[in-house]
């Protein structure tokens, strides 16, 4: 079974966790490398690597967990936005209506 480890992102030298969750999503998905940077810079990243600037990256409240965290782009206000984590167990959730027993 997975446990949830201490990284050290490349970007700004912070510990962030790379959950017992995440770890089990890298392996299902066959990614061997861990993440390098922490959620915010990765998104910071993606959005540099797309080309625009860091004025695209907003700060966001997660709608179910309260949460603050980076949207690689500026939410429209009509939909509740979620972090990644809540994101990923919603969509477990609607993959597998009952089956599920989540920890
Ligand atoms: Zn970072
Ligand atoms: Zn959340």
């Amino acid at each position: 079974m997975f446990e949830d480890k201490q990284l050290q992102c490349c970007d700004c030298a912070k510990t962030f966790v790379f959950s017992a969750g995440e770890q089990e999503f890298f392996a299902v998905k066959g990614l061997i490398n861990q993440p390098k940077r922490c959620e915010n810079c990765r998104v910071i990243c993606r959005v540099s690597r797309a080309g625009k600037s860091a004025d695209s990256v907003s700060k966001a409240v997660c709608f179910q967990c309260q949460s603050e965290f980076l949207l690689p782009f500026r939410p429209t206000g009509y939909k509740p936005t979620f972090c990644n984590k809540c994101f990923r167990a919603k969509k477990v959730e609607n993959q597998s209506d009952s089956t599920l027993v989540s920890a």
